[in-house]
């Protein structure tokens, strides 16, 4: 049978052999943890605690009234050290609140719904609101408004992302396999809140187990294996893939019918609803070449990466990279003392040579940048573009449809800087808008 798909990307090497079988460990929490305000798309929180403070397990430490942001809650019970910035996985600092961990694990008063799915939709969304649930799968928007979508908006397909495309990752292949149910029970809570009339849960078909796990379950929800091709988890990629649906230029893609979250999105809201338990960990993977024992962890929000390395057994050699995310739209991280926040799906050591980039040399036109961009761009027009700080032009061959997915770059035989010089011009044209909307 055809699996299905979308226009071009690529086949990277998929490293993900030495985790894809290795059971989620619990990784027990660290004496200090580090929970930054700013963990998702949108305005950080503010903290609501003080040095000197003491707070229990699932105490709000952050919030704000902005529209699109997200609570934050504590990981752990203790007492707070610092309220100050901190490194973020972004590369610069943010506000964070230092916990030192008493060891207790005292939470806070917790509602349990046996069958939550008979709970009202306002009261499902609300819990998922006050859970401070975003994007589990990297994106960070939080999950409560992209679950609602304009009143008029029908939404006709809600899709579980269960593709986890990027190389070397394995946290949510682990999820479906071992919490099948639970991303069931969060698809048809998450269903029940947006008003979708059906079910799609896509796997790539590189993960049979994670397929029959939740086939197995799944009763009216379909589950659709999906080619084992990078981007495929890309929103509109994906969208395209199982309802053959076009999410317009620019556009969102309830303007397809459809609504789309990661699979880890779903096992969270469950925990949220069903047992009355926040967004305050997640499962990390933490691999690559360097790692002497690479596996899953369900790990607190907060922990710093070293923590993580180290219960992975420590570095064979000193890693050329680390990465937040896998290596085709990771970010580099600068410190080891850097936290989990809630969009870290995984830790990627490198060593020196996997890490070093080839020189580049001129284009030859050769145009397999244009067969595999996955947004039908013209990579090679859109960096000359922005080499040359032609921003109107990069706009006009819509360089902000880039979904930033690297394949360009990555298949360049001339190895040019593709993206970088695409991200440029992003940043150019939207401050552009910004510059003439105000
Ligand atoms: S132009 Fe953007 S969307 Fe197209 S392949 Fe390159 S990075 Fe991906
Ligand atoms: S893949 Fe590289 S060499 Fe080939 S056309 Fe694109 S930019 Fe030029």
């Amino acid at each position: 049978m055809r699996v299905k798909t979308f226009f071009g990307g690529i086949h990277p090497k998929y490293e993900k052999e030495t985790t894809a079988g290795s059971p989620i460990e619990i990784l027990p929490a660290p004496e200090t943890l580090v929970v930054s305000m700013d963990q998702h798309t949108g305005a950080p929180a503010a903290p609501v605690v003080a040095k000197g403070d003491t707070v229990k397990v699932g105490q709000v430490i952050g919030e704000t009234s902005h529209g699109i942001s997200a609570p934050i809650h504590s990981p752990v019970s203790g007492k707070v050290t610092a309220v100050e910035p901190r490194l973020h996985p972004c590369g610069s600092s943010r506000m964070a609140v230092v916990i030192e961990n008493d060891g207790r694990d005292e939470w806070v008063e917790r509602e349990n719904h046996n069958d939550p799915v008979q709970l009202d939709r306002n009261t499902i969304l609300q819990k998922i609101k006050d859970a401070g649930i975003v994007g589990m799968g990297g994106g960070g928007f939080p999950a409560a408004v992209k679950l609602s979508p304009p009143k008029n908006a029908v939404i006709d397909y809600l899709i579980l992302n269960g593709s986890e495309c990027e190389p070397y990752l394995t946290a949510d292949h682990r999820v479906m396999v071992e919490y099948a149910d639970d991303v069931i029970l969060g698809a048809k809570l998450m269903a029940k809140v947006c008003g979708a009339r059906k079910i799609i849960i896509a796997v790539e078909d590189n993960k049979p187990d994670a397929i029959t796990a939740l086939q197995e379950r799944a009763g009216a929800i379909e589950i659709v294996p999906v080619a084992t091709k990078y981007p495929q988890g890309g929103e509109k990629q994906l969208i395209k893939a199982v309802t053959g649906r076009e999410v317009p230029s620019r556009g969102l893609p309830f303007q397809a019918g459809t609504i789309v979250h990661n699979v880890s999105t779903a096992l969270a809201v469950t925990r949220a609803v069903r047992d009355g338990e926040p967004s305050i960990m997640r499962v990390v993977t933490v691999t690559g070449g360097v790692v002497n024992e690479p596996k899953n962890f369900l790990a607190r929000i907060g922990t710093p990466f070293e923590y993580l390395f180290e219960a992975a057994g420590g570095f064979k050699e000193e890693p050329g990279k680390i990465l937040v995310g896998g290596p085709m739209m990771g970010v580099t991280q600068i410190s080891l003392d850097t936290p989990v926040v809630k969009t870290v799906t995984g830790l990627v050591a490198l060593s020196k040579d996997d890490s070093s980039l080839p020189e580049s040399i001129p284009c030859i036109k050769c145009a397999r940048c244009v067969d595999v961009c996955p947004a039908y761009l013209m990579p090679l027009r859109l960096e000359a573009f922005g080499m040359n700080e032609m921003w109107d032009e990069a706009a006009e061959y819509g360089a902000m449809d880039c979904i930033e997915c690297g394949c360009c770059s990555y298949i360049c035989p001339s190895k040019r800087p593709l993206l970088q010089y695409i991200r440029l011009a992003k940043r150019e044209i939207a401050a552009a808008n910004r510059r003439k909307s105000s």
